[in-house]
């Protein structure tokens, strides 16, 4: 039996190790952390990672998710640029925002008959001879897998073993972001905001049982705030008066004392690779994008659909090439695009950003139904696909 090794248990790494276990395949997970604690604030999963999610069987639980309704952007004066309802007539599945930490649970949950081990690093991996992949992990250990799937991330280790230094270039995106969760029922909107300002943006997302997902993004030299400030003074201090409901969740912040707030600069890898040989990459470390349509996670969890369809059609070694060609064309363009609507989002300059503002609301509806559309359909035909896939094959293990 092929066994195969999938390094990095982020959405990425276990949605992949689910969709080759429930193919039959022997799968082993490793993870580098000792736990999930770190595993950051918020996130939204759209309906084409859903589509894939339910041909899985993954259940993210009825109380976790927050089914996303309308979306509200907002311009700086706080006028509506955009409104729109995603859940829109012929989708079966809604965009979720739900917490990260039950979105792991939910995935957790589903990895049934996968051996995960927690606090394993891989250092090391050597294609052996038309004979998989040996790996070498932090203690010294060697093993031999038939397949390796490097799903471990942004600053994936792994990819500048197989793809060329030209090809692992990362791009600062001019911004850093700030994410929190506090819970703040009566502050909970009704809709999920975004609110575009001159160098700057403000989401305010609800969450179930009385959470609230806040992110916020600044225009910066890469690396500021700097090492050793404090997140809450520096983020309070900064964005003090720039947008009223932002103080008053800050206040709550401030006053809760527990609240993490996560920071990180917005970082792509300009180069999308899925790997050679035997040695496939997934996820973010195959293309990591800017977080600007909130897609990031949703191609890592239909890269893991696409491998499942591919499972058994072509051989190991032909993996990343297929992958490539199945995913490539449509992963690049919602990177491109990611890439765009981030910049066009912080313009400075009141001309420019009241022409943007303008272009914006005389945007027919239809337009930008057509733009989600676009962004959604390939996803919930692959999970169709997958789905029809698995079934066949229940089908023919009860007949067995
Ligand atoms: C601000 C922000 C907001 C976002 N919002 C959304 C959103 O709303 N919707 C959406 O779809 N996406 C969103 N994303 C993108 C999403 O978070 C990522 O695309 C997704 O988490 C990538 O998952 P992954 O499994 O590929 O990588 P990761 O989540 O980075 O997981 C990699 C894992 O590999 C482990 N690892 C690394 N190296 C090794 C090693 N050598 N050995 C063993 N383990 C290792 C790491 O510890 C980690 O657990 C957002 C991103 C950002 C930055």
């Amino acid at each position: 039996m092929t066994r195969v090794l999938i390094v990095g248990a982020g959405i990425g790494g276990l949605t992949a190790a689910i969709t080759l276990r429930r193919l039959g395949v022997e799968v082993g997970l490793v993870e580098r952390a000792p736990n999930f604690r770190a595993l950051g604030a918020g996130i939204t999963i759209q309906p084409n990672a859903n589509a894939i999610f339910a041909a899985l069987g993954v259940d993210l639980g009825r109380d976790n998710v927050f089914p996303m309704g309308k979306v509200a952007m907002l311009g700086a004066g706080g006028r509506t640029l955009v409104s729109g309802d995603p859940v829109h007539d012929g989708y079966a599945f809604p965009s979720y925002n739900i917490r990260r930490p039950d979105l792991h649970e939910a995935l957790l949950a589903a990895l049934d008959g996968v051996e995960l081990r927690l606090g394993v690093e891989v250092v090391g991996a050597r294609e052996l001879a038309g004979d998989g992949v040996e790996i070498e992990l932090a203690d010294g250990d060697r093993e031999r897998w038939d397949l390796v799937i490097a799903a471990d991330g942004i600053r994936s280790s792994l990819r500048a073993l197989t793809v060329p230094p030209e090809r692992c270039r990362l791009r600062y995106a001019g911004q850093t972001c700030w994410r929190f969760v506090v819970d703040a029922p009566e502050l909970v909107p009704e809709v999920t905001i975004e609110r575009w300002l001159p160098g700057r943006r403000v989401g305010v997302v609800p969450l179930s049982r009385g959470g609230v997902y806040v992110y916020i993004v600044e225009s910066a030299p890469q690396g500021t705030p700097g090492p050793g400030t404090s997140e809450v003074a520096y983020v309070r201090e900064r964005f003090a008066g720039v947008d009223a409901r932002l103080d008053t969740l800050l206040d709550r912040v401030a006053a809760a004392g527990d609240v993490h707030i996560h920071h990180g600069d917005l970082i792509d890898q300009v180069h999308i690779d899925y790997g050679r040989g035997r040695l496939l990459l997934l996820g973010d470390a195959a293309h990591a994008m800017t977080p600007n349509m909130g897609q990031g996670a949703a191609m890592a969890i239909e890269d893991a659909g696409a491998l499942g369809l591919l499972w058994g059609e072509v051989s190991l070694d032909a993996l990343p090439e297929a992958m490539r060609a199945a995913r490539e064309p449509r992963v690049a363009a919602t990177h491109r695009r990611s890439w765009q609507i981030g910049q066009v989002a912080h313009w400075r300059g009141r001309v420019r950003c009241a022409l943007r503002d303008l272009a914006l609301r005389l945007t027919p509806q239809a337009v930008m139904d057509r733009g989600v559309d676009q962004t959604w359909a390939p996803g919930i035909a692959l999970g169709e696909q997958l789905r029809d896939k698995l079934g066949r094959r229940d089908a023919l293990r009860k007949v067995a």
